[in-house]
């Protein structure tokens, strides 16, 4: 794809432009994503990596810019890619190495990065069906559990997130990352605890709520019967008493040694598996 400067350090040929300055005002735009209000406000957000984007156009998110270093021009699939972005009409920016690291914030930046609009489902608008497994989420504060807990969520063949209160954001930078792309594979959901609670009440779900004091062992839980949501509390206060006496099942995950609790993002993943382990029996027999 040729493209040719123009005006304000932008060259366009066709929809590709070429951006050296960082002082252009759309990667000005770009490095806003940075900032959760400006991420809220545009509902969009940053994913980084060749393989992402697209598997992210292959699973139908929109796309509305694509960001390639100038070294990857001419490889069969950042052509491709490119030339897929600008079928769907978005714009696609050929930048220095300079740009691309400023706005990934990393030395080493990956060689591509998408802008996608940013995706929730309504909690209402979900109706869990047999063998299904949620993850509920109270008030999660670490982008970095956010993410894992999407990645192994997505492993662990799980339907969706629901991601209640106050919560960090799915769709930045870190939590992206961390999630390894699983972010495009797994639906998210928000609501207040409060909604949540009106929600599960006509769902025909089983809440298998998590706690330290829980009363049953969670290998003992029914995670068969119904569709199972899988709530876990937040990583400081754990999970608070209107959310837990709501739950079919309040279980514990039996641990030894000096450390008071699990790190969310592992007890959610043994939560996950084990769930994982009832409904693949349940298949095989
Ligand atoms: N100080 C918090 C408390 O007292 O609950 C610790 C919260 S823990 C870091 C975060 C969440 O992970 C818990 O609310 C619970 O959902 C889950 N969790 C961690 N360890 C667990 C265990 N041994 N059994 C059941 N759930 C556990």
């Amino acid at each position: 794809m040729n493209t040719e400067r123009s005006d304000h350090g932008i060259s366009r040929v066709g929809q590709v432009k070429e951006v050296t300055s960082l002082a252009n005002p759309i990667i000005k735009e770009i490095r806003a994503l940075s900032q959760k209000k400006h991420r809220d406000e545009t509902h969009s957000f940053m994913a980084e990596g060749l393989k992402l984007v697209i598997d992210a156009l292959d699973l139908g998110w929109k796309i509305r810019t694509l960001v390639y270093a100038k070294a990857a021009k001419g490889k069969p699939q950042v052509d491709e890619v490119a030339a897929r972005t600008i079928a769907k009409g978005a714009l696609v920016l050929e930048v220095s190495e300079k740009v691309i690291s400023t706005i990934t914030r990393r030395d080493n930046p990956q060689m591509v990065v998408g802008i996608f609009e940013q995706r929730y489902r309504a909690l209402k608008d979900i109706h869990p069906q047999e063998g299904e497994t949620y993850v509920a989420l109270d008030r999660v504060r670490d982008p970095g559990n956010l993410g894992t807990i999407i990645r192994t969520a997505d492993a662990a063949g799980a339907s969706g997130v629901i991601l209640l209160g106050d919560a960090t954001d799915p769709y930045s930078l870190e939590t992206v990352r961390a999630t390894m792309g699983s972010v495009f594979a797994v639906p998210i959901a928000r609501a207040s605890a409060e909604d949540f609670i009106k929600w599960q009440k006509s769902a025909g779900v089983r809440v298998v709520a998590t706690h330290l004091a829980g009363s049953v062992d969670y290998r003992t839980v029914d995670y068969r019967s119904k569709p199972v949501v899988l709530l876990m509390g937040n990583e400081q206060a754990g999970l608070p008493v209107e959310l837990a006496r709501e739950a079919g099942a309040l279980a514990r995950i039996p641990q030894s040694g000096r450390a008071d609790s699990l790190n969310l993002a592992i007890a959610t993943g043994i939560m996950l598996f084990e769930a994982r382990r009832h409904l693949l029996t349940l298949d095989a027999g």
